[in-house]
């Protein structure tokens, strides 16, 4: 069977984007998760393929997998028209393809997802991970985006920004998919009425040691707390030694997300050029 041989959610995607790299190149972004699942599969499983991907009214989640209850062979994967985001819902439709991939064999009845984005607070398993991580790898392939971004190279909200309009995804998703494939010191900060919800370190950043100073309060000083500060340079504005973390400057770069009442802050500690490894 093709893809047999291949396990995880990083090698289903790098499957995935080779195939879509080698027909249509490298500027066909963003991906159209809709033609991908249920033109693909039919070729790649023609026993059990993904048939149908639509809107539905769907109670509580997100977006689900399913055997296509159309017929008796193949799987439909349905997403909730009511949620507002575009690009929520295209992040879901890669989740569900995910499930698709890595899971329906020993999951035959499939899966009722949540909103990804908002269930980051919660303890997940292990699947619904990797079904993330597919989407992320699959909607912003790390090849393509290393040539948008270098790894050493610093950047602002406004070039994650570009990014994320390439691919169709939020903000936040871009940012966290950045953050895995820099070689700087950066971090996601996501706070709530000057309250840290939670936080995500690039790999380089949390093989330094680094902590946050105070893991539940946004420092005073922070652009998260001082919403008149909301025009600042796009570079960012530089924090104190302490303010964020013990010993180290820090470069915030602040947005807030009013439709789900977030803050972002994603804070840069090494402002020089970056001598890779
Ligand atoms: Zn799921």
């Amino acid at each position: 069977m093709i893809g047999s041989e291949l396990k995880g959610p990083q090698e289903w995607a790098a499957f995935v984007n080779h195939v879509l790299e080698t027909a249509f190149g490298e500027e066909r972004f963003p991906v159209s998760i809709v033609d991908v699942a249920t033109m693909l599969t039919p070729r790649l499983f023609p026993e059990d393929p993904i048939s149908i991907v639509q809107g539905a009214n769907l109670d509580g989640v997100d977006g689900i997998l399913v055997p296509d209850p159309r017929q008796k062979k193949g799987w439909g994967i349905f997403f909730n028209s009511s949620v507002p985001s575009r690009r929520r819902i295209r992040f879901t439709l890669g989740h569900e393809f995910g499930h698709y991939l890595l899971h329906r064999h020993r999951h035959p009845d499939g899966f009722r997802c949540g909103d990804r984005e908002i269930s980051i607070l919660e303890k997940t398993s292990r699947i619904e991970e990797d079904a993330d991580t597919f989407s992320a790898n699959f909607l912003m392939p790390p090849a393509d985006l290393q040539r948008q971004i270098a790894p050493e190279e610093f950047t602002n909200l406004s070039m994650l920004s570009f990014c994320a309009d390439r691919y169709g995804v939020s903000l936040q998703a871009m940012i966290r998919q950045w953050l895995r494939i820099t070689r700087r010191r950066a971090m996601l900060v996501v706070s709530r009425d000057g309250r840290i919800l939670w936080s995500e370190a690039s790999e380089t950043m949390r093989q330094s040691g680094v902590r946050l100073q105070n893991s539940r309060v946004v420092p005073e000083q922070s652009l998260a707390v001082n919403p008149d500060l909301t025009n600042y340079p796009r570079e960012g504005i530089p924090l104190p030694t302490g303010s964020w973390f013990n010993e180290e400057e820090t470069v915030e770069m602040m947005v807030a997300s009013e439709q789900y009442h977030f803050t972002l802050s994603l804070l840069h500690l090494d402002l020089g050029d970056v001598v890779a490894p």
